[in-house]
């Protein structure tokens, strides 16, 4: 991880400071994104998900921004990690679906079981857990990890992804459910995912 600390005396050609928001372009993928301390506070890239920005307070009185991002890719597409050192990474826990920290979602750890048609679609069940942070999921506006299990602690790293739009229309849950193990009654939203513009 990398931080670089915005100089509100001595701001970079690509970089803005006005009020408590700032603006600057994505280390990463070089998209331009603003985080605002009212809105955001701290904000994820929206369109690759691997740097963030951090605001906490005006240019003229002693606010704080920097900018966090990974410096070197952190998964590797095609390659299988356990549960165990993913959570290591990332923060969450090792069993659930869509693991979270700081109450954010970190990453989408997806069965094919339950989820037939992962990952540009998943299909979550019934459960307060469940329910909750696939809300918090469809809520966020930056890609994060996605991975898919292969075998018993063989989860593939497939790119990183955010939920586009979802769906609780029982004709729209019925036309995805597709086999799945979670009963079609159990079924509470239908999520469609879009990988990462900018990789
Ligand atoms: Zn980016």
């Amino acid at each position: 991880m990398k931080t670089k600390e915005l100089d509100p005396q001595n701001l970079g050609l690509k970089e803005d400071w006005a009020g408590n928001s700032i603006a600057f372009e994505c280390p990463v993928c070089g998209k331009v994104f603003i985080v605002s301390k009212q809105l955001h506070g701290e904000r994820h890239c929206p369109a690759c998900g691997k740097s963030r920005g951090m605001v906490t307070g005006g240019r003229e009185s002693g606010g704080n921004a920097s900018i966090i991002w990974e410096d070197t890719p952190v998964f590797f597409v095609g390659h299988k990690y356990t549960r165990k050192a993913i959570s290591k990474i990332l923060g969450g826990s090792e069993v659930e679906y869509l693991p979270t920290e700081n109450k954010r979602v970190v990453c989408g750890c997806f069965t094919l079981d339950h989820n037939p048609e992962a990952p540009n679609i998943i299909i979550p069940g019934t459960g307060k857990v469940i329910q909750r942070e696939a809300k918090q999921f469809c809520e966020q506006d930056y890609p994060v990890p996605i991975f898919i299990k292969r075998r018993t602690n063989e989860w593939e790293y497939v790119g990183h992804y955010k939920a586009m739009r979802f769906s609780t229309h029982p004709a729209d849950i019925a036309a995805h459910h597709k086999g799945s193990i979670t009963p079609l009654s159990e079924v509470t939203r239908v999520i469609f995912l879009q990988p990462a513009t900018a990789t």
